[in-house]
């Protein structure tokens, strides 16, 4: 018997919409720090998801290689400034949601909607209380004074979370002063730049250097850590907030977009509207140390105890936007 085509339609039709219950999933998040959010999300919805990690750019050159064949529906990645390289590179697409807007702040999220924060994260300076009294600080461009000299450890310029810092400045102070503050800064290291967070935070501690630029949920990583080595690190180091008479601390923010190739767009957004709900976010933020984006949920104790600053209220959108001039400006200040 010959079935009518248009049944055939109809039939593969429900049968991928049965099928489809399902969201693909990049993040360059180690797994254990979103796989049982993810877990628990099949587990009150039915849907399934499949979850691929790997290293932030990594994963951006494989979605652009994947291009319209891509698997993922989602990309979950840190800063504001690889969310908008994402989306320059014409792989994300724009998500409407009144859930999304209403519960993310409107500096925390993209203006034309293709990406959302999930979390935030502050950059403060991070200090040596042995060696160095904290009424020696004031701004982000006082690490330029001489009296810094040999006692600044900072990572690469190739590292995105100084590249969308160094974007804040730029705004803030133009590209002259900018461009003078670098080379200071650049002057005053004790190290050719080297390592991640982590190892200008151990850096400080060992005595190495006295001050570095960090992002906080590193400390609290060591602060938790099982290893005592790691909680002695962190009890040599303390947190400055500067600017906090002008423009505000760095935040950044961890984020999620949903991709332009997006085969189960419906699903990636009740995962979306899933990951800002008060129970991810509480979950999500206390795992990663991270400050939730939903308001009424609760920051972490070990990120509270930092005290709670003022941050910048520059567009995270600009910070992306300046990301190419930045790391021009930084290389031309001689910090590799
Ligand atoms: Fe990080």
């Amino acid at each position: 018997m010959l079935i009518p085509r248009s049944l055939v339609a109809i039939f593969v039709l429900l049968f991928s919409a049965v099928s489809s219950a399902q969201v693909n999933v990049y993040s360059s998040r180690k797994e254990a720090l979103i796989l049982p959010l993810l877990e628990q999300f099949t587990t009150d919805t039915g849907i399934e998801v499949k979850l691929l990690t790997g290293k932030d750019d990594a994963l951006l050159r494989r979605l652009s290689m994947e291009g319209k064949s891509s698997p993922a529906d989602l990309l979950i990645t840190t800063d504001v400034a690889r969310l908008h390289r994402a989306k320059s590179m014409q792989l994300t697409q724009a998500v409407a949601s009144d859930l999304l807007y209403k519960v993310i702040p409107a500096a925390w999220r993209d203006t034309e909607d293709h990406w959302f924060a999930l979390t935030s994260r502050a950059r403060p300076i991070i200090y040596a209380p042995s060696r160095v009294n904290p009424e020696q600080f004031n701004r982000y461009e006082d690490l330029a004074s001489t009296q810094w000299q040999g006692r600044l450890c900072l990572r690469s310029s190739d590292n995105v979370y100084n590249q969308s810092l160094v974007a804040s400045a730029l705004i803030a102070n133009g590209q002259a002063q900018t461009l003078a503050w670098l080379q200071g800064m650049v002057a005053n290291l004790a190290r050719p730049p080297a390592g991640g967070d982590t190892d200008q935070l151990k850096a400080v501690a060992a005595g190495m250097c006295d001050v570095t630029l960090a992002n906080t949920y590193y400390l609290a990583r060591l602060t938790r850590s099982d290893n005592s080595g790691d909680n002695f690190v962190a009890s040599q180091l303390a947190v400055f907030w500067p600017n906090q008479a002008d423009r505000g601390a760095h935040f950044n923010i961890s984020g999620v977009a949903m991709m332009r190739a997006a085969k189960h767009p419906e699903d990636a957004l009740a995962l979306m509207h899933y990951m800002v709900s008060d129970k991810a976010q509480l979950w999500y933020a206390q795992v990663n140390n991270e400050y939730p984006v939903a308001m009424g949920v609760d920051v972490p104790d070990v990120l509270a105890a930092y005290g709670t600053p003022i941050a910048d209220a520059v567009s995270l959108v600009k910070l992306g936007e300046l990301n190419q001039d930045v790391i021009r400006l930084m290389d031309q200040a001689g910090w590799r």
